[in-house]
């Protein structure tokens, strides 16, 4: 059949949008459309070309497993090929699922192992004779990045396995990574007080995390990994559900909630039960996956060019919702960014009543073309935070004209400035009311001095009343105590509680003081590289841009940011009345890592062989977070960590009863991981 000019140029632009927005999901992590949308398109091309099936060419999307590799990784081939899955939105088609399945198994009925289908990253982890080898992404399907100095980091991933089945020399598990959205949420709350880009959900930054070439850096993100497939033969296992049981006495941590399905009203039951508690979850799933549950009967159907015929996705429609965009609301950060804030008519969705959503800047409210009084489309994905996706222009009031961004800050009025470069206004006046407000909620946040009691309600007063401009005055407040006691809700004792966490944060380390300052881009991560290179304040006020680029993972941006705040007279005198009332010293201490209480002050022995350190680097950790290392055990030994082949002194230690932990175990009491490619001991 000849292809009609109309279906040939719509197929041209339809593969041209799919590959353009695979290119932003899979590459770059910002999608712009919603799953739904673009399974739409992805649906739209597949039936062109059901229709015409010479436009269904080798380089057409509907033939490709979506992702891509990177060069900042090296490639492999996956043995086996990781495949997408074929998806629906749409009970009718599952069902024409089951039957297509058991017409070609020429059977009744089928069983099914269903389960939750987690929205994350899909990995692939290779161990040799027990021991951990290598994980790759999924990539194109065919190839992926290895990146397994960052999969090491994931703590539900076993370095050794525990099975007893030692007749397998290689062995592939492959599952999903996640960032909990507890996790998600706090890390956008550390990006966006660094003014740092914030992911727009627990998937995009899992795959950015995954990414990132500084493994020490992914350690501290937490991420964890469940499993759901296992390549490679082993005569005992025959279906998925005994495959996943398999990989758990392995030590896996395997995909929760998966069961088995004698029937497809069973699967669409489940489908239903999880659609309506998939909130309760500490982690995002946009579906479920249903699978033929016996391998040999998988075998039989297996798969088409970029997907199994055994196996689909029933996915969960994103959640939507119309209501009415009431107004602009603006906010004033530290840094003076402003940023616009849709008022919406109160909507109940999915169990939650939204009536404000972020509208991030002004481009983005151009782009909507947005207008007040108009009707917009919000979305919640898994995540808590709702979006506002479009405007039905349709139902746009008559006269309405579009929102033109404030040129005032709304809170002291200076004029507004957008650098050239830059999406955000911001307000320029550091003496703004609202800047002061949260630059010391900022200081005083539990990641920076932690002052507890030092609370939004009791800045705002302590700033509104003028007692305090500077979080520096924080230290001088002491001279005030009568002044605090005219404060709402505040005694002789919550003064003196408050006066003394003041005090005790002047101990914090120096990577913490350096976050709290709030120095423009400068989140935890880079805090905490800024005071493991520069280890002082006098250090750091000496340096020169080009001294702070040359710290692996921070870039220019940063080093002219943090440049610019130690040469600038008004937070340059900040830093030295800091010092000048007393923090300095907590500094100094600083320098040393923080104590922590599982090493500090016990005595540890070493025996066998450790997987990811030397002993000597093993020690120099116990040491740095407080404890000491001796060669032989005694009675005084606190723990033995025992490695592989460990001999006498486990023996030893056994018979005493002293605690023995494996590397595993070790390793989840790190704060962090160190790079041992960049012998960051
Ligand atoms: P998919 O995410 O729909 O399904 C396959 C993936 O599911 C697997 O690779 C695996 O990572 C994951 N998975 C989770 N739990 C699983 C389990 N228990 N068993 C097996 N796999 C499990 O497919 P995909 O190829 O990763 O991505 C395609 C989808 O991504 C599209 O359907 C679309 O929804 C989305 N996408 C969106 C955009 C956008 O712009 N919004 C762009 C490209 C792709």
């Amino acid at each position: 059949m000849s292809v009609p000019t109309t279906a040939f140029n719509r197929h041209r632009e339809l593969a041209e949008t799919i590959r353009h927005h695979d290119y932003l999901y899979y590459t770059l992590a910002k999608p712009e459309i919603s799953d739904e949308q673009y399974d739409a398109l992805l649906r739209e091309i597949e039936q062109l070309e059901e229709t015409y099936p010479t436009l269904r060419t080798e380089d057409s999307p509907t033939q490709r497993v979506g992702g891509t590799i990177t060069k900042d990784f090296s490639t492999v081939t996956h043995r086996v090929p990781m495949l997408s899955l074929a998806n629906t939105y749409d009970e009718t088609e599952v069902r024409d699922f089951h039957r297509r399945v058991t017409e070609l198994l020429e059977k009744d009925s089928v069983e099914y192992h269903v389960e939750l289908k987690i929205d994350g990253v899909a990995l692939s982890v290779r161990y040799d004779n027990g021991v951990f080898q290598r994980a790759a992404t999924r990539g194109d399907g065919m190839q992926g990045d290895e990146i397994s100095a960052n999969a090491r980091t994931i703590r539900t991933l076993p370095l050794r396995l525990r099975c007893t089945d030692h007749t397998l020399e290689h062995l592939e598990v492959r599952g999903e990574v996640v960032m909990f959205k507890k996790d998600f949420v706090h890390l956008n709350e550390e990006r966006e007080s660094a003014g740092e880009k914030l992911f727009a959900n627990p998937r995009n930054s899992t795959a950015g995390t995954l990414k990132l070439q500084h493994s020490s850096i992914v350690a501290q993100r937490r991420l964890r990994v469940f499993m759901y497939a296992l390549i490679g033969d082993i005569p005992s296992v025959r279906t998925q559900q005994a495959a996943l049981h398999y990989l758990e006495s392995c030590g896996f941590t395997i995909t929760p909630h998966a069961r088995v399905c004698s029937d497809i009203g069973e699967v669409l039951e489940y489908w239903r039960h999880w659609e309506k508690h998939r909130d309760e979850l500490p982690f995002e799933i946009d579906g479920i996956v249903v699978k033929v549950n016996a391998l040999r009967d998988q075998a039989t159907l297996g798969s088409k060019a970029k997907s199994p015929r055994w196996a689909i996705a029933f996915k969960f429609s994103s959640r939507q919702a119309r209501t009415v965009l009431d107004d602009i609301l603006y906010q004033v950060g530290r840094t003076g960014t402003v940023t616009p804030v849709a008022a919406l008519r109160p909507i109940h969705l999915a169990g939650s009543t939204i009536s404000r959503a972020t509208l991030h800047n002004e481009d983005f409210i151009n782009d909507l073309d947005l207008h007040p009084g108009d009707t917009v489309i919000v979305e919640k994905g898994g995540d808590v935070i709702p979006k506002v996706t479009a405007v039905d222009e349709t139902l746009r009031p008559d006269n309405a004209k579009p929102f033109t961004f404030i040129a005032e800050c709304p809170v002291c009025s200076s004029p507004l400035h957008r650098p050239p470069d830059q999406a955000a206004w911001f307000c320029e006046n550091v003496a703004c009311p609202a800047q002061i407000r949260g630059r010391i909620r900022h200081f005083a946040s539990r990641n920076a001095m932690d002052i507890e009691g030092l609370g939004e309600a009791v800045i705002d007063q302590l700033v509104d009343n003028e007692y305090i401009n500077t979080y520096a005055d924080l230290y001088i407040l002491f001279k005030r105590r009568n002044d605090l006691l005219t404060l709402d809700r505040f005694g002789e004792q919550s003064v003196a509680n408050l006066l003394d966490a003041i005090e005790r944060s002047k101990m914090r380390p120096f990577d913490r003081v350096l976050f709290a300052l709030g120095i423009r881009f400068v989140g935890q991560v880079v805090a905490s590289l800024l005071a493991g290179h520069f280890r002082s304040f006098d250090a750091l006020k000496q340096a020169q841009i080009g001294d702070i680029v040359a710290i692996d993972g921070v870039g220019t941006r940063i080093a002219e940011s943090v440049h610019h705040f130690f040469r600038e007279e008004r937070t340059r005198t900040l830093v030295e009345q800091l010092c000048d009332y007393g923090v300095t010293a907590a500094m100094q201490e600083g320098n040393k890592a923080r104590k922590l209480d599982f090493f500090d002050g016990k005595t540890f022995v070493l025996t066998g062989s450790l997987e990811r350190f030397t002993r000597d680097e093993a020690k120099l950790l116990i040491e740095k977070y407080g404890g000491k290392v001796t060669g032989s055990v005694s009675r005084n030994t606190d723990l033995l960590l025992a490695g592989a082949e460990a001999g006498s002194k486990l023996e030893k230690a056994e018979k005493l009863g002293i605690h023995i932990i494996d590397e595993e175990t070790f390793i989840q009491q790190l704060p962090e991981i160190p790079d041992r490619r960049r012998h960051e001991f």
